[in-house]
């Protein structure tokens, strides 16, 4: 029964530190950090509602990185599960290498000042942590996360080789509101807002931002409009199977929504740059995050469900010729609340945190170095997404995506 040192007390964090709870066998300790202590207070009570658990809570600038240290060194946690903001990761991969502890997170390494997604940072922590004898896991979320355990179970039991993979996120969720974000609102509107980049024959090809649309008939959603976006798990899912020709991420949204951001994006709203505002510097977007609604205040009005998942086409394993697979979850908004607190995107990222933090700490997923999910046996997460909210499906399909 280990012990675990949560950072971050927004949605995710939240809907991990319940399920952490849920598991005394796993995670005999708890403790939850964020930069808001009454955020980690309102957690607790709520994890002691529902679990009769006791949490204890710190508040801490993760950005300090000799605070933080000092706050591992004093909780002295077998696993610190980094539940921040992307710009914290690498400050919190330092403080654990001082203070000698495992590291995992959801979403990789942003500087503040570029909307720039890439795993360089990250991985070139990867002597650091092997040197100190120490295991850091990237990235395990819904996507990225569980779309990379996805695509490695099927290449583990369907296919010998990926030829095409596509990356389909649905959110059929109806949360009320004219425009709000499902995660944090800045993180959100940076990723949506980046060029688009997909992967193909080697090298990445780039397009506008939202400017290949297609719809796609989502189970239990209906159809929807979905957009070719760049996101990070390419980049690794690129790396880790090299025989790809080419893998893309589309996510859908509704006309509303692509209506609301491009009016902010015209009026200047989304800048990442300061701009002067009554003689202070201010960054547009912070300013615009402040103004919307939380998405930890969608839950109780959200309704409908999400759909994620792979389509994935190569060589079938049992030597049938080339086949396509659809694997995918369906979560539901409402559930999801019932059970957390939280909407089903917190609910599908926080799952799946409180998983691969279960194998680190059981050490059924265990090295020395700077890891990502497409380098373990999906076996066990795949397990655990079945037992623990997240259940998936898989089907055949007559061949790949027409577009
Ligand atoms: P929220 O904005 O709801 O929560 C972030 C939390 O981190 C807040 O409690 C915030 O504190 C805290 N925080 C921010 N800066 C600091 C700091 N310097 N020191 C300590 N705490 C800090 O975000 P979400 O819960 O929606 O997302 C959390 C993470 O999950 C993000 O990295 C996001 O990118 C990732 N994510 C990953 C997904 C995946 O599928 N892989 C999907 C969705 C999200 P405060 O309350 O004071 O603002």
């Amino acid at each position: 029964m280990a012990k675990v040192l949560v950072i971050g007390a927004g949605g995710v964090g939240s809907v991990a530190v319940h399920k952490m709870a849920m598991n005394p066998d796993i995670f005999g300790e708890v403790v939850l950090a964020s930069r808001t202590r009454s955020k980690c207070d309102a957690i607790a009570a709520s994890v002691k509602q529902r679990t009769g658990r006791d949490l204890a809570t710190y508040q801490i600038d993760a950005d300090d990185v000799a605070a933080t240290t000092a706050l591992i060194g004093e909780v002295k946690p077998a696993l610190v599960v980094n539940l921040a903001l992307p710009y914290q990761d690498l400050a919190i991969m330092d403080a654990c290498l001082a203070a000698g502890v495992n590291y995992m997170d959801t979403a990789n390494y942003e500087p503040r000042e570029e909307a720039k997604f890439e795993y360089k940072w990250q991985w070139a922590y990867q002597e650091k942590f092997k040197a100190a004898g120490l295991m850091a896991l990237l990235g395990s979320g819904f996507d990225p996360g569980v779309t990379s355990a996805f695509a490695m179970w099927l290449k583990k039991h369907k296919l010998k080789t990926i030829r095409t993979l596509d990356i389909l996120d649905c959110n059929g969720g109806d949360h009320g509101q004219h425009f709000a974000t499902n995660f944090n609102p800045e993180i959100n509107i940076r990723e949506v807002t980046a060029p688009a980049r997909h992967w193909e024959n080697g090298d990445w090809v780039e397009t506008p931002a939202m400017s290949v649309k297609q719809t796609f008939d989502f189970e239990a959603v209906g159809p929807k409009n979905m957009y070719l976006m760049y996101h990070e798990e390419l980049e690794s899912l690129a790396k880790f199977i090299p025989e790809m020709e080419r893998a893309r991420f589309w996510m859908t949204f509704g006309d509303a929504y692509i209506t609301h951001l491009t009016v902010l994006q015209n009026v200047g709203m989304t800048r990442i740059d300061p701009v002067i505002y009554e003689g202070k510097e201010i960054i547009p977007l912070q300013f615009l995050k402040a103004v919307l609604p939380e998405p930890s205040s969608l839950g109780p009005t959200t309704k409908g469900k999400t759909n994620i998942g792979d389509i994935a086409t190569g060589e079938a394993l049992d030597g049938s010729g080339e086949k396509t697979f659809y694997i995918y979850n369906i979560c539901d908004h409402e559930d999801a609340y019932a059970e957390t607190g939280n909407q089903a995107v917190s609910y599908t990222t926080g799952v799946p945190a409180m998983i691969g933090a279960a194998l680190m700490v059981q050490g059924v997923w265990k090295g020395e170095g700077v890891f990502n999910m497409e380098q373990f046996d999906p076996d066990p997460y795949m397990d655990m997404l079945n037992k623990h909210g997240l259940p998936w499906q898989v089907k055949e399909l007559e061949g790949p995506l027409a577009f």
